[in-house]
């Protein structure tokens, strides 16, 4: 009988979640982000239970971008970070991939293929990760003029890097900075928007926001968890208990002895550990819950298992699910114990986890 560890995904939830991206977006259309294999969630399942809600798609690559082709779902599909070689390019017009072109380097190979895609065109405004910036766009656009692929141009997207934050200034910055470097091409459309975005009182969302992490409940928000942002837990990550014990007072537990019980404990093995993707850095008093009852994580989190104190579930029992994140623990919760956000976590649960999905 293979082990009870598993990651179940609420894919109502998940719809749930994208329908208040789209209510918060409005009137901008709501591009789905399943990137990283849908978080962690199964791109496949996730591009799935959106189909009949979300327009488009967006990934990271073309490899997962042809995952939701190969499932046979036809909408477009963006690509965030462009493509990787000019072959690729051949590609996108076939599949009705959408690349957002970042670089110089980028639209020489444009100028290369025949047939073109349909693309966006990366303004850097401030993050400095990719992107022109806005005063190189004038010249983008005669380039693309030049080498006849302006037909093919969507519009522009660029990307917040401090939307977390409702005490920064930057998203208006680059908010301001987007809107004026797009201005002259009022026919093209633009796409601005994060998750975190979403949830700036009066941000303008332009055509298109692209929400991602609150799809799958996690809170994009600093010092906020999902759930107090009107967000549904989707994955729920379950593993069994598979031995309780006591140990007395002064004993320790597991590597490295750190945990010291300062009095008689009744705690238990659950079959979980950073082999599985739950954070090492997850450490003592990092909240679990069993039987809905909220406990708390003891000692080091090894590969194969980690610790927990149950004298808050004394009923708890051999072959108990015990939630490492879910409904009763936010995942944001334990993203803050472990010094990660959500995102990680999430996409770090590994391949050993079967994915079950209702
Ligand atoms: C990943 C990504 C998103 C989604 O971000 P979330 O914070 O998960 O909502 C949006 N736009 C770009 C360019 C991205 O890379």
């Amino acid at each position: 009988m293979p082990r009870s560890t598993v990651a179940r995904i609420d894919l109502g939830a998940l719809r749930q979640n994208y329908r208040l991206a789209c209510e918060h977006a409005g009137p901008a259309q709501a591009m789905a982000v399943v990137k990283a294999d849908g978080y962690g969630h199964g791109i496949v399942p996730v591009a799935q239970a959106l189909a009949n809600d979300a327009p488009k798609y967006a990934v990271a690559c073309l490899e997962e971008a042809l995952a939701i082709r190969d499932a046979g779902l036809r909408q477009p599909v963006v690509m965030l970070q462009g493509v990787h070689a000019p072959g690729d390019l051949g590609l996108c017009v076939r599949q009705g991939f959408e690349p957002v072109l970042h670089s110089h380097h980028q639209l020489a190979w444009l100028d290369q293929m025949a047939a073109r895609p349909t693309f966006w065109v990366k303004v850097n405004t401030g993050m400095n990760r990719l992107g022109f910036l806005p005063a190189e766009l004038a010249e983008v656009m005669r380039k693309l003029d030049a080498i006849g692929a302006r037909p093919g141009l969507l519009g522009f997207v660029t990307h917040f890097a401090c939307a977390d934050d409702l005490d920064s200034s930057m998203t208006a910055e680059q908010t301001a900075r987007f809107e004026e470097a797009t201005a002259h091409w009022p026919e093209l459309m633009r796409s601005v928007g994060n998750s975190a975005a979403h949830f700036i009182p009066g941000q303008p969302m332009f055509d298109w926001s692209r929400p991602g992490i609150m799809l799958y409940g996690g809170s994009p928000m600093l010092a906020k968890i999902g759930p107090e942002l009107g967000l549904k837990p989707v994955m729920s990550l379950e593993a069994p208990l598979i031995t309780t014990r006591t140990v007395r007072a002064g004993e320790t537990v597991g590597y490295g002895g750190g945990f010291v019980a300062d009095r008689d404990t009744r705690m238990g093995m659950v079959a979980i550990g950073y082999g599985d993707g739950y954070p090492r850095h997850a450490g003592t008093g990092t909240p679990a819950a069993v039987n809905g009852q909220r406990i708390r994580l003891i000692g080091r989190v090894s590969m194969d298992m980690l610790a927990v104190d149950l004298s808050n579930a004394p009923d708890a029992r051999e072959g108990d699910p015990v939630e490492l994140w879910g409904p009763t623990v936010g995942v944001d919760e334990v993203a803050t114990c472990a010094g990660t956000i959500s995102y990680e976590l999430l996409t770090g649960i590994t391949a050993r986890v079967p994915r079950e999905y209702r």
